[in-house]
């Protein structure tokens, strides 16, 4: 036979396109449209469905950026449509190709019921599957004219990224609004061929299903008249019937396809976006769950529910009636889906408990498993916090975007820096919008890493950030590739029943130890340093208020706020949302995000003040501008002793180390006994000597406290990414400064470009390490700020501090998995070390850094450099502009342990108080052993909940001092709080009670203590 398979398919293409598909919708009639333009923030529907309306008709233009247009549709069902299915077409003005980054809309009847989303993919409103002659129309969209901010690349700097800087300028006009007869028997065909086609396309050109699916195809194309094409469509599918009906291979890979919409919480729209985002999407969502009972829906997020819970409740009804039904499934067990490198440990607890704990409440189930698609990175301590929550499955999806590595696998054992291990499974789909395309199908099956023991893998489907979740074409793809020859199987169902099949067909499955480094994206660890110190400033006074509440709770009776303690949680938790914390959302939600942490930090203040007043204690301000302590008491809120103080208690402190400031010279020294660190007139620290050993850290010829300024312009995701090439372009900012003694401290202070700098050098009151405080006018613009300590030590890891613990990664470019980790994070420390000498490098609120290993001859520099601040233009396109204070420290002769110190020390100085002097509630017995919270049991019954973890990497017994408090029974509990096993105690004779604790490396325990 000839040859006609390219010809069949660009006729496949053509008809399909041009006619089949338009051809879904016949007879249009026009209805009446009016408008009510909001003046201001959305409405209630109430409000909008009540407003006074003025016609507006095609072609008209409506919404101003982050505007809100209620639409009144009307008119009435033509006589010839009786009996038939009736939508309507309203196009407000869309671009099919940015679904969720544009206009979007929630329909409403009359009556006030929300009814299905509107937007680019789904531009349908349902009138009647059979409707009546002459039926009166009406319904209603709130409209919502979100500006389009990402669309094609470049993406370029733009001012509609805030409401107080965005345009008048109206962005969308009227297309189309019409109602029309729905031909289903087109609508079908046009499946039926699209489906196949997409098969065709991707099966080999020699194989003969393909010819045999084309032949088909053309003959299909034969019965269709062009001029009557809902007449002919039955006839054109039965030409497809047999092809249809031919059964996957019995080795076909097998897909679960989960109903999905990845709702960003925020990001390119505000906070207040996103609730109606969710809303929209889960209106339409559970209308079809109710018109397709194969559909299975899955949606993440604690606090997506409660928006919409508060926001639209009619929706939260239907929805919660869908999850009894097991079909709306909750998902990931979480508050929000947090960025996954930069919370505290105690951080990523709380995203489960009180994820856990709204979706118990509400609906009476817990999630299995943990879903983060779209997190940048992933730590090595979540593995741990996963299996410790009780989840039983981690999902992902992100290291698929790795700029040079592909991961080794698909569905494997995740093994953290404290050996537990979690099942994983990354979507071989690479996506979490699929839309069940022919390509994106057999995708999955040929990059599925374990096909040769394995064939399950997991697809999230449905368009996401509000462009309106799974759609009704979706399930029509899937329906015909159920069991279809040479396609994948697909099937929907929920996370839990792929799960469940994918770890018992795999019963032993590889195994990837440690972090899940990204390659990309390596500048969220830096950008919008004012959001990221909010973070960690609320994560500090967090485990403070707490500390403190609880301890006054449980020896005075003092009444623990727990209503504001979940609330301010819950508001922390939303802000670590994987495009809010990362620094990556528009200039409105960063604004809103610092308004956000100012209250919180007030919030909090009030509380740990009210808390120690109970305890009789009255402290000094709290912060980096915590007076010096020469008061008769001083009060210590980090769980690490100093200068006499034990960890978490008020007591007298040792006097500060004594500490010389002067200059010598041309240069200034500042020098205590464990220090000597000498200035030149730079501000260029020539010397930084660890007295103890007489070892120079400092790298001969070279100077630390160096400030560099980098080029910075990544070639895609401005606030995203740091790529490789930035390091080449270096501007070393060590010209003259002006630098002057100002009591213990040299000040030193500079200025480059259109920004300035004033750093303050001084030690701390430990004598131990060099603190460098720095004040910064920042004006630049794609410009990366680092702080570079050249240091003399051999070794080719860096060790960083992680939640719970610490990891170690290579700093050597051997592989191309090293070469890629050029910028990395910590949470307060990173260290670099030789068996009896390290350096450590301390930070209070920025968590991104870089160690070069530079060859000096035979001797190894490593050039170790806080990231301090960037300067993208995309989305913010004033990222970071504007002042920022910032607190750094260096430590010789660090270790792993004295760095733990250190770090919490320089976060969290001590402040001087008067009153009484409360001890500790609880104190580990042990250094290693961090007793890292210290709070009153979630389930309010009063008990006192005690989190502990070992932080050095090493097995250790000890126990857990409780004083001066009534102890009744103490048990083990998850880290969620479910009861685990009784814990012995051990009264002692000094009153105080003892509760033992074995503990693996970096392993946290939980203890509750009832009273
Ligand atoms: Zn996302």
């Amino acid at each position: 036979m000839h040859d006609n398979q390219t010809i069949t398919l660009g006729r496949v293409t053509r008809v399909l396109t041009e006619r089949l598909r338009p051809a879904v919708y016949s007879q249009p009639q026009p209805l009446d449209i009016a408008a009510h333009a909001v003046d201001g923030e959305p409405i209630p529907s109430a409000q909008g469905l009540s407003s006074e309306y003025a016609p507006i008709k095609v072609g008209d233009r409506w919404g101003r950026a982050w505007g809100t247009t209620w639409l009144r549709l009307t008119g009435e069902v033509p006589e010839s449509f009786a009996g038939r299915r009736v939508e309507i077409l309203a196009d407000l003005g869309f671009d099919p190709n940015m679904p969720g980054f544009q206009a979007e809309g929630l329909v409403y009847t009359a009556d006030g019921e929300a009814v299905r989303s509107l937007n680019p993919r789904a531009q349908w409103i349902p009138v009647s599957p059979q409707a009546r002659g002459g039926e009166r129309i009406e319904y209603y969209v709130e409209a919502a004219s979100n500006p389009v901010l990402l669309d094609y690349h470049p993406f370029l700097p733009t001012e509609e990224g805030d409401v107080l800087t965005s345009s008048d300028e109206e962005l969308y006009r009227i297309r189309r609004v019409d109602v029309c007869v729905f031909e289903e028997e087109v609508y079908e065909l046009v499946h039926d061929v699209e489906v196949l086609h997409q098969l065709a396309v991707e099966l080999p050109e020699e194989s003969a299903r393909r010819a045999r699916i084309l032949r088909s195809l053309n003959a299909a194309l034969d019965r269709v008249d062009l001029q009557d094409i809902p007449g002919t469509a039955a006839a054109a599918r039965e030409e497809l019937r047999e092809v249809l009906a031919s059964p996957a291979e019995p080795s076909a890979h097998r897909l679960s396809a989960v109903g999905h919409a990845h709702i960003d919480s925020a990001w390119l729209w505000p906070l207040r976006e996103t609730v109606r985002k969710v809303s929209r999407t889960s209106s339409s969502m559970v209308t079809l769950l109710d018109e397709d009972s194969d559909f299975v829906y899955a949606m993440s997020s604690a606090q997506q529910f409660a928006w919409m819970k508060q926001d639209r409740p009619e929706v939260f009804a239907r929805v919660k009636k869908a999850v009894e039904d097991g079909r709306f499934v909750p998902i990931g067990g979480m508050w929000i889906e947090p960025d996954a490198v930069l919370p505290s440990g105690e951080s990523f607890i709380r995203q489960i408990s009180q994820g856990q704990r709204f979706f118990r409440e509400e609906f009476g189930i817990e999630c299995r498993g943990a879903w983060l698609p779209d997190s940048f990175g992933y730590s090595g301590a979540l593995p741990q916090i996963l299996v410790g929550s009780g989840f039983d499955w981690f999902l992902t999806q992100k290291i698929s975007w790795n700029q040079v590595n592909r991961f080794p696998h698909h569905t494997f054992l995740w093994e953290g820096n404290d050996g537990s291990r979690i099942f994983t499974h990354f979507p071989p789909m690479d996506t979490y919008n699929a839309q069940l395309s022919g390509e994106e199908v057999q995708r999955a099956a040929k990059q599925f890493k374990e096909k040769s023991v394995a064939r399950h893998s997991l697809a999230p489907t449905g368009w996401g950030d509000g462009g309106g979740g799974t759609t009704r074409e979706m399930l029509a793809r899937a329906k015909r590739m159920a069991d279809l020859e040479g396609s994948p199987r697909v099937v929907f169902e929920s996370p839990n029943e792929f799960f469940d099949k994918a770890m018992a067909e795999l019963p032993d499955p590889g195994v990837w130890r440690g972090e899940l480094y990204l390659e990309l994206h390596r500048g969220t660890f830096t950008t919008q340093h004012r959001t990221k110190q909010g973070n960690r400033t609320s994560e500090r006074l967090l485990a403070e208020a707490e500390l403190w509440a609880a301890t006054a709770a449980a020896r005075t009776g003092h009444a623990y706020p727990y209503d504001e303690f979940d609330a301010l949680w819950q508001e922390v938790l939303l802000l670590q949302f994987h495009d809010i914390l990362p620094g990556t959302s528009i200039a409105w939600v960063h604004r809103e995000a610092e308004e956000r942490y100012a209250r919180v930090a007030a919030s909090l203040r009030r509380i740990i003040e009210e808390a120690l007043a109970a305890l009789g204690v009255s402290a000094g301000p709290d912060g980096l501008d915590a007076a010096p302590v020469g008061a008769e008491l001083a009060l210590n809120a980090a769980p690490v002793a100093r200068r006499g103080v034990p960890a978490a208690a008020v007591a007298v402190a040792d006097p500060a180390a004594p500490v010389s400031a002067r200059a010598e010279g041309n240069s200034f020294v500042l020098e205590s006994a464990s220090v000597r660190v000498e200035i030149d007139d730079r501000g260029l620290v020539q010397s930084l000597v660890d007295r103890a050993t007489g070892r120079e850290a400092i790298a001969p010829g070279r100077a630390g406290n160096a400030l560099q300024l980098h080029q910075d312009f990544p070639n895609m995701w401005d606030a995203w990414d740091v790529d490789e090439h930035y390091f080449a372009m270096r501007e070393d900012l060590d010209g003259p400064a002006e630098v002057a003694l100002d009591g213990e401290a040299v000040v030193v202070r500079r200025s480059f470009g259109d920004s300035s700098i004033e750093q303050r050098l001084s030690l701390s009151d430990d004598g131990r390490v060099l603190v460098v405080d720095c004040d910064i006018d920042w004006q630049e613009e794609e410009k990366f700020l680092k702080l570079a300590f050249p240091v003399e030590v051999f070794t080719d890891e860096v060790v960083a501090e992680t939640q719970f613990g610490h990891h170690r990664r290579s700093n050597h470019t051997n592989t191309s998995w090293e070469a890629a980790r050029f910028e990395t994070h910590a949470q307060r420390w990173f260290l670099v070390r030789e068996p009896d000498f390290g350096v450590a490098f301390l930070n209070e609120s920025s968590h991104g850094f870089d160690v070069a290993r530079e060859s000096e001859g035979r001797d190894v520099v490593q050039n170790a450099r806080f990231s301090l601040l960037r300067a993208p233009k995309f989305p913010d396109p004033r990222a970071d502009r504007g002042r920022h204070r910032m607190r750094f420290g260096v430590m010789v002769g660090a270790t792993p342990a004295s760095a733990t110190e250190a770090g919490w020390a320089l976060q969290s100085p001590l402040r001087a108080a008067s009153g009484a002097a409360p001890r500790a509630l609880a104190t580990s017995q042990d250094a290693a052993v961090i007793v890292s919270a210290v709070k009153l049991a979630d389930d309010r019954s009063g008990d006192v909940v005690v989190r502990v973890y070992e932080s050095t990497g090493s097995r250790v017994s000890t126990s857990i001092e409780l004083a001066d408090v009534p102890v009744g029974a103490v048990i083990g509990t998850d880290l969620i709080e479910r009861p685990g096993d009784a814990i012995e105690t051990v009264r002692m004779p000094d009153g105080t009670t003892h509760v033992p604790v074995t503990l693996r490396p970096f392993e946290v325990k939980t203890i509750r203590v009832k009273r």
